[in-house]
């Protein structure tokens, strides 16, 4: 049995990651199934799907929905003031900006997953 999408992740929808990482998911599973139905690897490959997409939902998906719902219900203003002036950092510094897009187009995500063997 393998969970995939949603039913994986059971994340809230703030950010736009669901589908996108719902997609990676299914990439992954059907590769690994692929191999595995042809022969040109064994069963064992099988529980790297879990070992791959399980950190990376905690640490991409979950990580990231969580933190933008916390912003948007902040209602403390020197901490929505805080929040505002961090975007703003990130937007007008090049190195930050360009490390905000790999994370939450999960770009980054992608070659994590790659490194668990
Ligand atoms: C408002 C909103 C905006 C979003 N915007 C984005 C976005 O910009 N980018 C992004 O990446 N993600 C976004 N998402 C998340 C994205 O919609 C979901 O992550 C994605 O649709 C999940 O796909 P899924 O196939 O895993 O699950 P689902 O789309 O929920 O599909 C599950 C299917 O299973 C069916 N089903 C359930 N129970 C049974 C059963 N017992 N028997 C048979 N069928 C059953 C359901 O009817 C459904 O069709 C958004 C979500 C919301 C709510």
């Amino acid at each position: 049995m393998f969970l995939a999408g949603d039913a994986a992740h059971v994340n809230n929808p703030v950010g736009g990651l669901g589908l996108n990482c719902g997609i990676h998911d299914a990439i992954e599973l059907a590769e690994t199934l692929g191999r595995v139905a042809s022969g040109q690897a064994g069963e064992e490959l099988l529980d790297r799907y879990e070992r791959r997409r399980r950190p990376i939902t905690i640490e991409f998906v979950q990580q990231q929905t969580v933190a933008n719902k916390q912003r948007l219900e902040e209602r403390d203003p020197r901490l929505r003031q805080a929040h505002f002036d961090e975007l703003r950092r990130t937007v007008a510094d090049p190195a930050l900006h360009k490390r905000f897009l790999m994370r939450t187009s999960l770009i980054e995500s992608v070659r994590r997953a790659r490194e668990i063997s």
